[in-house]
């Protein structure tokens, strides 16, 4: 999301009052396993999205952290403001904005947002399992259903978007509601390895199907896009087809941003899983955190081509 993709990517600076013993860095909450749940306070909770690559004006992120565990998940630098450098603790030390309602209601009586698209869990996942415990995400769509007249898009990988489906449905008819789930492949094993705590893209697909049964537009979110594994059209094919069967709205997709420390924990994985592709992702990452122009569009080209073939965007039955 970071628009100095072309650059090198230095490892951001600790914000003092973030990083642990700031004034908005809370006691711990709860600890599972060898992760740990902390409190941040929250200053404002909607951030302004000021680069024009973004499709919304506005982000919510209920969490910071996010124990699902991507190996490509680019958040990753975003620790670095907590002083939290490494890639593993994003996923084992997460912050959870347990004033965001109170943040929230504060920004709306402000009324700066009418109209404006609001996109909630654009650097972590908002139905992270902390979610099921801490109910975050589940407060500010409350706050929102007493509301009308935005627009809001929640991304997330988990089927306990469904827990809110009534609630969503409420949000559906006050605001415009979309509702967009990331899928990298359909291959469970390959899913496992890439993506090692987040729910089956089976998991997924289930849920993409109720909630568009039930009126609401879905999207797929292809993402990352990544060189080696969707090139081609048979790679990306299966993808396509499980959108159209579920009855999801739209397919859409943006290539992989690799920034430090995403970079170590990805090329770690490749090292792993796919050695003979290391020398290719360190050509065209090593320098830099996104794919350079040329190099981004090839990639995307029979993503396009597949998007147009099967008919997306779709219209959603009963809507203008
Ligand atoms: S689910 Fe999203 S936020 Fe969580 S680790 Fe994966 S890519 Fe990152």
């Amino acid at each position: 999301m970071n628009a100095q993709g072309s650059l090198p990517f230095p490892p951001l600076p600790a914000a003092p009052a973030l990083a642990a013993g700031g004034p908005r860095c809370g006691g711990p909450l709860a600890s599972r396993g060898p992760i740990s749940f902390l409190e941040l306070a929250v200053g404002d909770l909607l951030n302004r999205a000021t680069s024009p690559r973004l499709p919304f004006a506005w982000t919510i992120n209920p969490y910071r952290g996010c124990e699902m565990g991507c190996a490509y998940c680019y958040a990753r630098y975003t620790h670095g403001f907590l002083d939290l450098p490494g890639w593993r603790e994003f996923e084992t030390r997460i912050f959870v904005k347990r004033g965001a309602a109170a943040a929230l209601r504060r920004q709306l009586r402000r009324r700066v947002l009418q109209g404006q698209p609001i996109a909630i869990g654009t650097v972590t996942d908002p139905y992270q399992p902390a979610e099921s415990r801490f109910r975050v995400t589940r407060s500010l769509l409350e706050l929102f259903a007493t509301a009308s007249g935005l627009h809001l898009a929640i991304t997330t990988k988990s089927p306990l978007v469904l827990r809110d489906l009534d609630l969503l449905a409420e949000l559906d008819r006050r605001h415009h509601v979309e509702v967009s789930f990331s899928f990298t492949t359909l291959d469970p094993r390959l899913a496992r390895s890439l993506e090692p705590h987040a729910p089956a893209p089976r998991a997924r697909l289930a849920a993409v199907e109720r909630l568009a049964a039930a009126g609401l537009a879905v999207n797929f979110f292809c993402q990352p896009l990544l060189p080696g594994f969707h090139e081609e059209e048979k790679e990306l094919r299966p993808l396509f087809e499980a959108a159209r069967a579920s009855g999801a709205r739209d397919v859409v997709a943006s290539p992989l941003f690799l920034a430090s420390p995403a970079k170590e924990r990805f090329f770690a994985w490749l090292a792993e899983e796919r050695p003979d592709l290391l020398p290719r992702y360190r050509q065209l990452y090593g320098r830099r955190a996104r794919l350079a122009t040329a190099a981004a569009e090839r990639l995307l080209v029979p993503f396009r081509r597949l998007r147009l073939a099967h008919g997306f965007p779709r219209p959603i039955p009963g809507r203008a």
